[in-house]
């Protein structure tokens, strides 16, 4: 099964597909929000609205483990996210899709972890799934590679900490693509997000976009999203042949 951990916005996916069921996931450390499972391209999918139902848990709020644990027992083998994210580089545009190949963390207080009553230090030298990331990045107009800097939030960042985050290689910022790519690791599924550009970061343009032109441009490029959600899924071979799966191995102390 393929799952979809969505932003804000990405619900049409659900609707290209026959939907059915939905279903909310208990685990041990909660609820999952209700998840959609459907088909497409013969394919099962389950789609997760990661802010839960109306955007109601801001991103350092968020149950990050029970999100990726209630994928995992429904069998989810592979997970595609979409973050909104904030630019730091001016070459990288409002509008431009960026499929991360590295993180750096920045957040505080989130559980980033399932093994807390074992000592499992997961390797983390492709922090995405390759195999996933060309699957995606063949499937559509995007940009290769690039470094995520994750906030804790719910503020945004100050100039300071934004040319700090530049100066250490960071390409874009954004506050809810850590945990989730590690936790994923954790239990062996492959993970890889498409990051929708949605602004500069503040004092990297000199120009300032208003709220209105962010809406405008998410909006606009929403469409674009889910297409290439569409194709990227239509191209998924059935079996993975990637390391993500054995990710445990040779991991636990
Ligand atoms: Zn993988």
């Amino acid at each position: 099964m393929i799952g979809i951990i969505g932003g804000t916005g990405v619900y049409e996916i659900v609707t290209m597909g026959d939907e059915i069921d939905k279903r909310v996931i208990k685990t041990p450390y909660g609820n999952s929000p209700e998840i959609s499972l459907f088909q497409l391209h013969g394919k099962r999918v389950a789609f997760m609205p990661r802010h839960a139902k109306g955007h109601s848990n801001p991103p350092h709020m968020i149950n990050y483990r029970a999100n990726i644990y209630a994928m995992k027992k429904l069998g989810v083998e592979r997970i595609l996210a979409t973050n909104a994210v904030g630019s730091l580089e001016r070459s990288v545009n409002p509008g431009d899709f960026v499929i991360p190949h590295d993180f750096i963390d920045f957040t505080k207080i989130r559980k980033g972890s399932f093994y807390d009553d074992r000592t499992v230090h997961i390797d983390v030298t492709e922090p995405y799934c390759n195999e996933l990331r060309s699957t995606i990045k063949s499937s559509g107009d995007v940009i290769d590679g690039g470094v995520y800097v994750c906030t804790e939030g719910p503020r945004f960042e100050t100039p300071a900490e934004i040319q700090m985050f530049h100066m250490i290689g960071g390409t874009i910022v954004g506050m809810t693509g850590i945990p989730e790519a590690v936790l994923a690791r954790e239990l062996e599924m492959c993970y890889a997000s498409i990051c929708t550009v949605s602004n500069y970061a503040a004092s990297i343009s000199p120009t300032n976009l208003t709220i209105d032109e962010v809406f405008e441009i998410m909006d606009r490029k929403k469409h674009d999203l889910v297409k290439l959600m569409d194709i990227s899924i239509s191209k998924m071979s059935e079996e993975r042949s990637c390391h993500c799966m054995g990710a445990l191995k040779g991991a636990e102390i």
